[in-house]
């Protein structure tokens, strides 16, 4: 009955996932006091998300710096990357409740969390969608987490015909840092209509960004003015 329940949940107003004080209508799974307490990051590189020391804001003048060491070694399709949480709890614990929970609900309200923080980070585009799986994984999981967090995002089904990913690959997260940027080239098929549009590409937990970048590459192959990614939650390259 995990689905009913999914369902009352989304219906009815909830609990602060943190402190279980019941929810204002303005807040989202967690109450104003505990949102201040999320794994933001702060300082991160305008170009590739890389999340930056935080000791560097005392020398930086916007918070922020225009690219970094990570991005300078990288040919990167994107335009600009942004993230909203480091991947740390309870960020991380959400996104495993979504993937291995099937809680559809919290991955929706994931995708309303990421437009509160990063609405001012991303600029207006034509288009947004979720990075898609393949449709082997699809089929073993039977749901797109990104899919889910792009619906929240847009309050509206996003579409999965403006980007394919026609590769079956191996899990980034088996394999080095390297291979993974070797695993995922030409995965990705973008369609036509993407020709001189500004697209924002959403997905759960950016890494290395490969896949993203691969994915902005096929965007780009199409004709895309601007493609921009963003993620709800980052992990810290090593
Ligand atoms: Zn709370
Ligand atoms: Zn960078």
């Amino acid at each position: 009955m995990k689905w009913f329940k999914n369902i009352l949940n989304f219906l009815f107003p909830e609990n602060c996932k943190i402190c279980q004080r019941p929810l204002n209508k303005n807040e989202i799974l967690v109450c104003s006091k505990c949102f201040d307490t999320l794994p933001f990051i702060k300082i991160y590189c305008l170009k590739c998300g890389n999340p930056l020391d935080e000791t560097l804001k005392d020398y930086l003048k916007n918070d922020n710096i225009s690219y970094c060491s990570y991005c300078e070694k990288r040919k990167l399709y994107f335009d600009k990357a942004v993230a909203c949480f480091f991947y740390k709890s309870p960020v991380s614990n959400w996104i495993n409740e979504v993937k291995f929970g099937k809680n559809f609900s919290l991955g929706y309200k994931l995708g309303i969390l990421l437009k509160i923080v990063l609405k001012k980070k991303i600029p207006k585009v034509d288009l947004t969608i979720p990075l898609p799986l393949s449709s082997k994984r699809l089929r073993e999981r039977g749901f797109n987490q990104s899919f889910l967090i792009t619906w929240g995002f847009l309050g509206k089904k996003p579409s999965e015909k403006i980007l394919k990913r026609i590769v079956h690959t191996k899990p980034q997260t088996e394999l080095s840092q390297k291979e993974r940027w070797k695993n995922v080239k030409n995965a990705f098929l973008a369609s036509e209509v993407v020709k001189d549009k500004s697209i924002l590409v959403i997905d759960d937990v950016m890494t290395t960004g490969a896949t993203l970048n691969e994915a902005a590459k096929a965007l780009k192959k199409k004709g895309a003015r601007k493609v921009y990614v963003a993620s709800l939650a980052r992990s810290s390259l090593t």
